[in-house]
């Protein structure tokens, strides 16, 4: 049987057709917003988590047979291992996400090369080394403190590298260890390796963090930021600031950095730092 439609008929059809689509079309596109929704939402929360900020490397400088440099009273060795003491016991307290892990925690010689395999077996995220500087001089009028990270530098502009290296001499086979590294042979090399590039900014970023508070919570005076061959640094294999903490050979310094007063400002100044460093880490990723 075959069935006739009038021509009011067809045009009372196709307009029920319309009809229907546009009602339907706002809930269809909605449906297809949701899904979407749903796909994105999974995988910004899945990237996050991997590139946690997790364990902080702190090396107290020097240690055992390796005073590094002294005052009128006191040794470089025991003022940083006091000081690293305190900063990980406070961060402890500060931020218990962080795990924290010490190259030395007694007075005992660790080579260079050592600190730097103990940072990376404990695949640290940032490696900080306190130390104490000193000018040549008996009794130094320079004073304040100076932020060392491994860059770009000329031989004839890196006294405190030099002085810090010097750890070496008393280890054995320095010069197998260091690449041949000796002590008329200062480090002259501005090309760095590929790692070396890739943390030089990361480094930079934290010393000048630590280097402004520093100045603005504590007052300190500041010898700045400075990019020196620093052995201790030059192997990590992870962003590194060596934090000469003041001069031990300036009587004011030497009082302040063996005083608990002038510790606790130092501890509290890196861990505001820190704060502010995890929390750039953490975004960037
Ligand atoms: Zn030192």
């Amino acid at each position: 049987m075959t069935i006739h439609y009038c021509a009011i008929c067809k045009i009372f059809s196709f307009l029920s057709f319309i009809i229907i689509i546009t009602l339907c079309q706002p809930a269809f596109s909605q449906q297809v917003k949701k899904k979407h929704r749903h796909k994105k939402a999974p995988a910004a929360n899945s990237a996050a988590p991997a590139f946690k900020f997790k364990t902080i490397i702190i090396d107290p400088g020097h240690g055992g047979k390796d005073p590094g440099a002294h005052g009128a009273w006191s040794k470089e060795k025991n003022v940083t291992l006091t000081i690293a003491k305190k900063l990980r016991a406070a961060l402890n307290e500060q931020m218990p996400s962080l795990n924290t892990v010490m190259t030395r925690t007694t007075d005992e010689f660790i080579e260079l090369h050592r600190r730097d395999a103990i940072a990376s077996e404990h695949k640290g995220n940032l490696f900080i080394s306190i130390h104490c500087n000193a000018s040549p001089e008996k009794v130094s009028t320079e004073r304040g403190v100076l932020l060392l990270v491994y860059g770009y530098h000329r031989a004839s502009e890196q006294f405190e590298a030099l002085r810090e290296n010097a750890s070496i001499f008393i280890e054995k086979d320095y010069k197998t260890k260091y690449n041949g590294y000796g002590e008329n042979s200062a480090i002259n090399t501005i090309v760095l390796s590929n790692f070396q590039q890739k943390y030089r900014k990361e480094c930079i970023h934290f010393a000048d963090l630590v280097n402004h508070e520093f100045k603005k919570e504590d007052g300190r005076h500041s010898l700045g930021v400075k990019e020196q061959g620093v052995l201790v640094l030059q192997q990590s294999a992870m962003p590194a600031v060596l934090i000469e903490t003041g001069f031990i050979n300036n009587p004011k310094d030497e009082a302040y950095l063996n005083s608990a007063e002038g510790q606790s400002e130092i501890v509290q100044s890196i861990i505001r730092a820190l704060k502010k460093y995890r929390e750039s880490f953490e975004q960037n990723r």
